[in-house]
């Protein structure tokens, strides 16, 4: 069986380049340019932010990024997640950003009609997402575990968790965006205003370019390597889920991959072969990515329609390209991809 692990975006040469250790701008009269390269969350990040506080503000994300890690994880037994995961129906106490994650995932999980469901854990183990030892559990196994899931479930209250027994929760598809929208805050806050984090292709941009002009953010091509379009956009999250992001072939060539539908617990097959959703809220982007990635091209499009505030590029398994009226003016084509229709999703 192959894997393969890829970042879903990647960024061009001209907005940021890769600087492992803290380093210093080219020149006198341009922002100073610091870039940190940090692995957290399974993922890769690379966090590039200009100006003189850069520095530290920087080491700080690096250091939130850690904690955040150690609450989230599913797998590190000090985590609160893991904690929640084995407490057999008690009470788990958890913190405030704990809280508001799971909080949100649940409020989206309703949104999207259970699309998105943090409860999906016990499905996402068995096919071996997170041991990658990976194998297709049989429909007997799929319903048993199926029956343990269910986001409707789960109560949050006096800033703690209760989960009926056998219930885990998983908040892998809203962790990454959720990290990235509290480091543009708080990276605000400390008066930086042009940064880009890459939080394992989770795009997450604070304000624009350091010379005012927009990020230019290349949209991953689901098919193979490299971009198939460029995104311009300024203090937003840009964030895509695809089935190529991880997955597994089995001996009949099957490919599955590592978003689920929870209705059925097996890889989400809705036509789609990426999401790519732009919204101000890197939370939201991050939740929406996974969901739109499970509803496919028409529910999206009509979730789009019914929620708003936020632009998709969807990408189908026959390859074509559906994007929002939002967007339309702002994203561009690699020139190996100009032939290509492109679909605009109007209101
Ligand atoms: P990635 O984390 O690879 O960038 P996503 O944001 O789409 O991509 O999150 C996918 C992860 O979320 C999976 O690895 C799994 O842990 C979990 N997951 C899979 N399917 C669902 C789902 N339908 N709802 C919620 N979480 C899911
Ligand atoms: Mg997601």
């Amino acid at each position: 069986m192959k894997s393969k692990r890829l970042l879903g975006l990647l960024l061009l040469p001209a907005a940021a380049s890769l600087c492992l250790a803290g380093c210093g701008g080219s020149s006198e009269t341009a922002a100073r340019e610091y870039s940190k390269g940090i692995f957290a969350m399974g993922t890769y990040m690379e966090l590039t932010a200009y100006g003189e506080q850069a520095e530290s503000v920087l080491d700080e994300a690096e250091n939130r990024i850690r904690e955040w890690e150690a609450l989230w994880s599913t797998t590190d037994e000090d985590s609160e997640i893991y904690a929640a995961n084995h407490s057999q129906g008690r009470t788990v106490p958890l913190s405030s950003e704990t809280e508001e994650l799971l909080q949100f995932a649940l409020k989206m999980a309703r949104q999207t009609g259970g699309a998105l469901d943090p409860t999906i854990y016990p499905l996402v183990n068995a096919w071996g997402f997170i041991s990658q030892e990976y194998r297709v559990p049989s429909q007997r196994e799929i319903g048993e575990l199926l029956a343990l899931t269910g986001y409707e479930k789960v109560k949050v209250e006096n800033h703690g968790v209760t989960l009926p027994e056998g219930m885990q929760l998983d908040l892998g598809a809203v962790g990454k965006g959720y990290a990235g929208e509290l480091l543009a805050d708080y990276f605000k806050e400390e008066g930086i205003s042009s940064a880009l984090l890459n939080i394992g292709g989770n795009i997450q941009m604070v304000g624009s370019r350091p010379d005012g002009t927009k990020w230019r953010i290349g949209i991953r091509n689901p098919f193979g390597e490299g971009s198939f379009g460029v995104l311009e956009s300024e203090d937003t999250a840009v964030v895509t889920s695809g089935g190529y992001e991880r997955y597994f072939t089995d001996e009949d060539g099957t490919v599955y991959w590592h978003i689920l539908d929870p209705d059925t617990g097996r890889p989400a097959q809705s036509g789609l072969a990426s999401a790519t959703i732009i919204a101000d809220s890197g939370r939201m982007a991050d939740a929406l990515s996974t969901s739109i990635f499970v509803m496919g091209l028409e529910e999206g499009s009509e979730y789009w329609k019914n929620h708003g505030e936020f632009d998709m590029l969807l990408v189908t398994q026959d390859g074509e390209i559906y994007l929002t009226e939002g967007i339309e003016d702002s994203f561009t084509l690699e020139d190996a991809f100009s032939d290509r229709e492109m679909h605009v999703i109007r209101k």
